[in-house]
């Protein structure tokens, strides 16, 4: 199922959750809506779901309008951040009463729902009710109501919030493998920025009811367009900085002349830019070496977690830069100065 939203807009009295929001979700592709609590996830779900009515804007299904089409005829189903689980119900009659009201037949009904329970490791819980369950299980049975009808489109609103960490990583890949091996077209509300990066095809993050950017995880994390987008997606380094040139793409900043592969077309010498460099985009320099983009740091901390170090260090602008070290081999050290090397294709340019 395609989904398209166009300039929808939602206020509640004063509040605009939503402000013009235009998108397209391609049938079969896994679609995030990340941003920060309260910036209009849930509202935009539960308008696509019908639980909500635009206050302007349309919503297409494949195409067709769906305005005053109840939720039970959108073909989409919802999984809810409260489980909304049927109490009297054990989780079998809970995960097939979807199929049996589409009269599916007890055969294809029963082949079907163990599928999924053994896909979401709940088969041997199918017999118990919801209140002998605990928080991620009844989480599981509650996807695993939803998938085992392949709707047209899956609208899942943080899913993995109540599953521990292990559970949480482990499920990622479930619920996206699913979800291809079905074609299914899914919809998913995050504010994790682990979860969106490993499972989406594509995220639009939003910042107080608008997007501020759709794109591959690889486009948002490596070509944010706003300073909001390069920090809500990761850890970074944020400096303004001039253009000094724009064919030879280098840039004054704080941190000395950094040359960049990322400036934006439409800049001229002497303008204005903000510059975003991730901790793992830089490099230790040894004794002597040389490379372009390079920077002098003084380290202030080092914090050793086995695969990695993570190091705070103060730039020559005297302001704290924090670079990852991978395998590290214990040579850098507190107090220490040591010279970073930058790829210009990892200094990231944007409007200020
Ligand atoms: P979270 O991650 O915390 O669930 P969210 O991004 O999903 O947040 P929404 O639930 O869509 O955010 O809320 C967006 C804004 O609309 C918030 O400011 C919220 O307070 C407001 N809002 C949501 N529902 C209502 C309502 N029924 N009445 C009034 N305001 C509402």
């Amino acid at each position: 199922m395609q989904i398209r939203v166009e300039h929808l807009t939602k206020c509640y009295g004063e509040t605009a959750a939503l402000q013009d929001i235009c998108l397209t979700v391609e049938d079969g592709e896994l679609f995030f809506l990340l941003g920060p609590s309260g910036c209009g996830k849930t509202t935009l779900l539960r308008s696509i779901a019908g639980f909500e009515t635009p206050t302007s804007g349309e919503i297409f299904l494949d195409g067709k309008p769906v305005a005053g089409t109840p939720p039970s005829q959108r073909d989409t189903a919802m999984v809810f951040q409260g489980y909304a689980l049927f109490p009297h119900m054990t989780v079998r009659e809970n995960v097939s009463f979807g199929l049996e009201m589409q009269g599916i037949s007890k055969e294809e009904c029963a082949t079907r729902v163990n599928k999924v329970l053994d896909e979401l490791q709940i088969r041997e819980f199918a017999d118990r009710k919801p209140n002998q369950l605990s928080g991620g299980q009844q989480q599981r049975v509650a996807l695993a109501r939803t998938l085992v009808v392949h709707p047209g489109c899956m609208l899942l609103d943080e899913p993995l919030a109540n599953l521990d960490a292990k559970l949480r990583r482990d499920m990622r890949l479930e619920i996206r493998n699913i979800c291809k091996e079905n074609h299914l077209t899914g919809i998913y509300v995050t504010h994790d920025r682990a979860e969106a990066l490993s499972m989406a095809d594509r995220i639009a993050v939003f910042r107080n009811g608008h997007i501020e950017q759709i794109g591959t995880p690889d486009e948002v994390y490596r070509h944010p367009k706003t300073i909001f987008v390069a920090s809500f997606i990761g850890d970074t380094n944020l400096r303004e900085g001039r253009v000094l040139d724009t064919k030879e793409g280098t840039l004054e900043t704080p941190l000395g002349v950094l040359r960049s592969a990322l400036l934006p077309a439409d800049v001229g010498d002497g303008d204005k830019l903000a510059i975003s460099m991730r901790p793992e985009a830089f490099r230790v320099l040894k004794e002597g070496e040389s490379s372009e983009n390079t920077l002098e740091v003084t380290i202030r901390n080092v914090d050793y977690l086995g695969e990695l170090s993570e190091h705070l260090a103060t730039g020559a602008d005297g302001n704290e830069l924090k670079f990852y070290e991978i395998n590290p081999r214990g040579a850098v050290r507190s107090g220490q100065r040591v010279r970073l090397a930058i790829s210009p294709e990892d200094v990231v340019c944007m409007k200020p």
